[in-house]
């Protein structure tokens, strides 16, 4: 097996950081040894293969992406990014691993389903991927499938307090998902908006020729977050199922979840940086049908209420607990533009799948995250909480070396033109300048990006069984 030796650099886990060279032979981490350090008489920079200079840099485990949607079918097209140009885009922004949703159909077999998103992303993907199920059909049978997701390597599932007629489930259709969650150890993931009352704004506000992107944001009110998460909450609570609230963009959803915390339970949330950077104002209500690029859901929130600050603050108090992407790319032309006229036909998402790690750190440049913190929710976290922990999201021996060499030093302009690589034809972070610049990532052993150059192959990526979920404080 090859060997390499990462020298140099200062190596950051989610509880510290020190000066340390990182030892890998083929694709696993086997030490952290003391810099310059001789090992059995011998000089390792002499014996190793392949030695990477790391020095005035992090080292870092690579990102963990759990929230993303390759490929997905929405509101009549399918998300741009296919699980090669999406895993490709991740691998250039640092993040080693994405956990995917495979997607439970009306009327369809989730064992059916399953089998669908794995012979999309077999042989596709650049990094290592993992899925989540969701269960867009809640009854007897798919609650007797869920039974088998963890000897399928899969320890959570999703499902939609949104999208009535699409993937909506019901109170009771909850509440029975989330006993049999209970009983088996799956993780129960939940986007908690209030579909039926949502529905019923957005009818109202096209009555009113209220048709631009910007109504998105007004019809998805955030009173209709709070409701739907505190009502997420207490199910949870009856039937002892821990939960995992997913793109939470309103402060109120924030407190939400940090009360639930407080009396004791195991709730946890995610955010996602377009709520800790983006407004309903700026983006959403831009010109024309400019605010189309951020028609997302839960939607951009208002400034003026100050969700974005909460959020971030939040992340530092440990009430929300990770960052991912809900990375769902479409195009401006032939996608997005289904919606021109009608913003409830503006398919839903946004793509930032390679700008994370990035744009994350940019809240250790400002003084919002610790160093530390950055690793925490964007990797280690992820790790435990999806059941990775010890193979992913951590820099020790045994664990697969999955590494990122960040320059804080260096910089990163971001733009469709200048340097992304999703397969997009627009970027919601137009002109978004990064301090730092991801140098090097590692993927299970293998230099897949150096100095700007792509090194991988796509099949590269492995699909990676998930233990049931660690993360329970
Ligand atoms: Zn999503």
């Amino acid at each position: 097996m090859a060997t390499t030796l990462i020298t140099g650099g200062t190596v950051v886990s989610a509880t510290g950081r020190g000066a340390a060279d990182l030892l890998i032979d083929g694709e696993r981490i086997v030490a952290l040894i003391e810099p310059g350090a001789t090992v059995l008489g011998a000089n390792l920079t002499e014996t190793v293969d392949t030695v990477i200079d790391a020095t005035g840099k992090y080292v870092i485990p690579g990102g963990i992406d759990a929230h993303t949607h390759m490929s997905m079918p929405f509101g009549g097209t399918t998300a741009a990014d296919t699980f090669e140009t999406g895993t490709r885009a991740a691998a250039w922004g640092g993040t080693t691993t994405i956990i995917d949703f495979a997607v439970q159909k009306f009327g369809e077999r989730v064992q059916d389903s399953l089998q669908t998103w794995h012979d999309m992303a077999a042989g596709e993907c650049a990094i290592d991927y993992s899925f989540h199920q969701i269960i867009g059909d809640v009854n007897d049978e798919s609650l007797r499938a869920m039974r088998e997701l963890p000897g399928e390597g899969i320890s959570s599932f999703k499902l939609f307090m949104a999208y009535p007629g699409v993937f909506y489930s019901d109170d009771a259709q909850i509440l029975r998902a989330m006993q049999t969650g209970a009983d088996t150890g799956l993780l129960t993931m939940m986007h908690a908006e209030n579909g039926p009352a949502i529905d019923v704004l957005v009818g109202q506000l096209l009555a009113q020729g209220k048709t631009d992107p910007y109504y998105h944001g007004i019809a998805r009110a955030w009173e209709l977050e709070e409701e739907a998460t505190h009502r997420a909450i207490m199910l949870a609570k009856l039937t002892g199922a821990p939960l995992y609230v997913v793109h939470v963009s309103a402060k109120q959803a924030v407190a939400q979840l940090a009360a639930a915390r407080d009396r004791g339970q195991n709730v946890f949330g995610e955010t996602c940086p377009q709520y800790l950077y983006l407004s309903l104002e700026d983006q959403l209500g831009a010109p024309g049908f400019e605010g189309a690029k951020w028609v997302c859901s839960t939607p951009l929130r208002s400034k003026h209420d100050h969700h974005q600050d909460e959020a971030w603050q939040a992340l530092r108090t440990n009430d929300l607990q990770m960052v991912s992407t809900d990375h769902c790319p479409f195009c401006m032309k032939g996608q997005k533009d289904m919606g021109i006229g009608d913003f409830s036909k503006i398919p839903n998402g946004i793509g930032s799948v390679e700008h994370r790690m990035d744009l994350m750190y940019q809240g250790v440049v400002d003084g919002k995250i610790s160093l530390e913190r950055w690793v925490e929710i964007t990797a280690t976290t992820p790790a435990r909480m999806f059941g990775l922990y010890g193979r992913k999201g951590v820099l020790a021996p045994g664990a697969d070396a999955d590494v990122v060499i960040y320059d804080p030093n260096g910089h990163t302009s971001i733009g469709v033109e200048a340097t992304h690589h999703m397969n997009m034809d627009h970027s919601a972070w137009e002109g978004y300048e990064i301090d730092g610049h991801v140098d090097t990532v590692l993927s299970r052993g293998k230099v897949v990006v150096d100095d700007n150059t792509y090194l991988g192959r796509k099949g590269d990526g492995r699909f990676v069984r998930r233990d049931p979920c660690q993360y329970l404080t």
